[in-house]
């Protein structure tokens, strides 16, 4: 057998890959992957077809369509009350997953130290192994999932060149207070350390909770990449369009990272996404409504079921813990559930540096009637098949 790259040897198939190839192969509902089960807007849907009549058929610039990053440089300036220029501080790239290896990439060396919290998603400690990075967990522990500073602090100290934050954060759905965004802020500061965000899920906050972008922290501009997706604000995660938000240096080191990797995102689809950039600001409210609804409903069926979790504050996950079942584990757990009662979850474990594995992640981007059925299925969680 010709030999493989040794620095992979420990990389396995992604847990929530795994649990999707298992709840289509028991046509069990699947609250695994992060992805809605509701189309996007018609309107976008009809942007699409009409781009690809259009003839946006070749290669944009690599950067991403003019027109693409304008309107998405309006539509961040608007929220993180920055001024983005499109020419010098937007690529767009083919989701938010290659963002996180092209912000990285520009950041880091061989070699390098990363910062990222446990429970993390679980492409950054995929993407530091393609890199050669070392990661150096900080622990935000279950139930509250809040920071230790003197932790934080030691980590800084070990000579990190980064730090990843997700916010609002996958899997905890934890939303970074603000003193929590200073704090980091100012280690990074101090430390001079990079901070590459993952904001995908910006704009699925649930009351009283606010999302607050770390680059519009005072200093942190310059030392922040910004990375966004159009995945979940548009329920568009098939589409792969995100984005790197830098300033100049870091932003030309990223846009190099990304010529070589991909060249650049689909074009028709890019087109069709200033359609989604131009939504009024009542969009994005309308989809809090409807996220905090189905995260409402989803949280009564659990509690109907006896079961606790951390209530998710942003994103749409929820962390159940699931230790009452007395399973070994949870990737047991999730297995007999997949199987046994039709519900696809994705084991906590997972996404844990520390030997967490009492919990199991939930994603309810899904539609009304969806989370009815699983209601269905989680009253009888507890009686026998
Ligand atoms: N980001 C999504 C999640 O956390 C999708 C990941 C995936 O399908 N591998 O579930």
């Amino acid at each position: 057998m010709p030999p493989t790259a040794k620095r992979l040897a420990s990389l396995s198939e992604s847990v929530i890959s795994e649990m999707n190839t298992l709840a289509k192969q028991y046509g069990a509902i699947n609250l695994s992957s992060g992805y809605p089960d509701f189309d996007p807007p018609a309107e976008l849907v009809a942007a699409a077809v009409s781009a690809l009549q259009k003839g946006y058929h070749q290669y944009t610039p690599p950067w991403g369509s003019p027109r693409l990053r304008q309107a998405l440089a309006e539509k961040q300036s608007r929220f993180m009350g920055l001024e983005i220029d499109p020419e010098i501080h937007v690529t767009i790239t083919c989701g938010g997953t290659e963002a996180m290896l092209a912000a990285l990439g520009a950041v880091c060396d061989p070699g390098d130290r990363v910062i990222i919290f446990s429970p993390f998603y679980e492409t950054y400690t995929a993407d530091s192994l393609l890199l050669g990075l070392a990661p150096l967990f900080v622990p935000l522990r279950p139930p509250q999932f809040s920071i230790d500073p003197h932790e934080l602090r030691h980590a800084f100290q070990s000579g990190a060149k980064a730090l990843i934050l997700c916010n609002p954060s996958n899997p905890t759905g934890k939303v970074f207070s603000q003193d929590e965004l200073s704090l980091i802020a100012e280690l990074a500061q101090e430390f001079d350390v990079v901070v590459i965000t993952d904001e995908v899920y910006e704009h699925i906050i649930f009351p009283p909770h606010k999302h607050l972008y770390l680059a519009s922290l005072p200093g942190m501009f310059e030392r922040t990449i910004s990375c966004g997706s159009l995945s979940k604000t548009y329920a568009i995660t098939g589409w792969r369009l995100g984005y790197v938000i830098a300033p100049p240096a870091l932003s030309q080191t990223a846009r190099k990272v990304h010529d070589y990797l991909t060249l650049a995102a689909p074009a028709p689809l890019q087109e069709a996404a200033v359609t989604a950039l131009r939504f009024p600001d009542s969009y994005y409210r309308q989809i809090q409504e409807e996220y905090f609804q189905r995260r409402q409903l989803f949280l009564g069926f659990l509690d109907q079921a006896g079961l606790s979790y951390t209530p998710p504050q942003g994103a749409y996950f929820v962390l159940v813990d699931i230790s009452p079942f007395g399973f070994e584990d949870d990737f047991h757990f999730c297995y007999w559930l997949v199987r046994e009662r039709g519900i696809a979850a994705v084991p906590g474990s997972s996404f844990f540096h520390e030997p967490v594995t009492h919990l199991a992640r939930f994603n309810f981007a899904k539609r009304l009637e969806t989370l009815q059925q699983v209601g269905e299925r989680l009253a009888r969680l507890k009686s026998p098949a």
